[in-house]
């Protein structure tokens, strides 16, 4: 994408600092108001920083890729004025990559040849893999996906905006899938091979990954890459509680009308934005945006107002 040379005219971005963030949509849907709450998080972050900030298509999951879907997204981001630095990384050209991971992760890893069903079975109430297979396949059964041990992992890391968080990935989470049944990469694994490969220093992404941090952070400290610093922004809601998201039909971003949905994601995010600026111009917006980020001013969780015209 050619954007990215066009922003340092436009905005002046030197790629100095050393700071670098991302924004890592999934490709399986148009650009939503729940996504655009981390598009423009991650993004002010980054500019605030005098960092760069990189766009990841995640169209790792290969069978819920919408095809024109990536294509369609980075066109809103550029209407939204949210330019990239850099090449935008497609994971679907990293799978090399995530298998030389998994090599080195090798003595971790066990082959496990439970079903969906079985898992269901075995789980209990918590749905937690119970480690049937980690001491060996028991008889009659081939092996479909990898795990990795999580065997007395506890990991604690402070999230800047959610504040301390520990989790005991043995009990909470029990041994994770690097590699599925379908023989596709899982998330856990691209997403840190990836976020070291790009060299990001911050990750400034929605609350609803905050429990997947800790497999990542025993990731990266498996694989000896650094760990970046992590941030993690409110999730907006529907009126039935659940996360905006393709799954719960959240309306696509208007590309033709993107200060009011800029202006609420700001205002979500705690900036308390002047109303004026829905009467300017793309580039006035941001230019207050970036002047004024504070990522302490960001909510841990939203208090969702009655009326919310943009989000549905
Ligand atoms: N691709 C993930 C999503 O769209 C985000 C991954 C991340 O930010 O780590 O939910």
């Amino acid at each position: 994408m050619k954007n990215s040379r066009n922003i340092s005219k436009v905005r002046n971005v030197t790629g100095g600092g050393g700071y670098v963030g991302r924004f890592a949509p999934s490709p399986t849907g148009p650009l939503h108001f729940g996504s655009l709450i981390a598009a423009v998080g991650s993004y002010l972050q980054a500019r605030k920083m005098e960092g760069r900030w990189l766009v990841r298509m995640e169209d790792l999951d290969l069978p819920r890729v919408v095809p024109g879907a990536a294509e369609a997204i980075l066109s809103t981001l550029e209407s939204f004025g949210l330019f990239w630095d850099d090449e935008v990384l497609f994971q679907s050209s990293r799978f090399p990559a995530y298998g030389a991971a998994l090599e080195r992760l090798e003595e971790h890893l066990y082959p496990c040849g439970c079903s969906r069903a079985e898992i269901l079975r075995s789980s209990g109430a918590r749905g937690i893999y119970p480690g049937t297979c980690r001491h060996g396949l028991p008889p009659g059964k081939s092996p479909r996906a990898l795990r990795l041990s999580t065997r007395r992992q506890e990991i604690t890391f402070r999230d800047r905006i959610q504040g301390r968080y520990r989790q005991d990935l043995e009990r909470e989470v029990g041994d994770f899938v690097v590699r599925r049944a379908d023989g596709l990469f899982a998330y856990q694994l691209a997403v840190v091979v990836d976020d070291a490969e790009q060299g990001v220093t911050e990750v400034v992404r929605g609350s609803d990954l905050l429990d997947s941090t800790p497999r990542q952070i025993l990731l990266q400290r498996l694989l000896g890459y650094p760990t970046p610093g992590y941030a993690h922004l409110p999730v907006i809601t529907n009126r039935q509680g659940q996360k905006l998201s393709k799954q719960t039909h959240a309306p696509p971003l208007d590309r033709h009308r993107p200060l009011p949905a800029l202006w609420q994601a700001l205002d979500f995010l705690g900036q308390c934005p002047p109303r004026e600026l829905l009467d300017g111009d793309l580039d006035a917006f941001w230019e207050w945006a970036i002047a004024h980020w504070d990522i302490g001013e960001v909510p841990r969780i939203l208090s969702r107002p009655e009326s919310c015209a943009i989000i549905e």
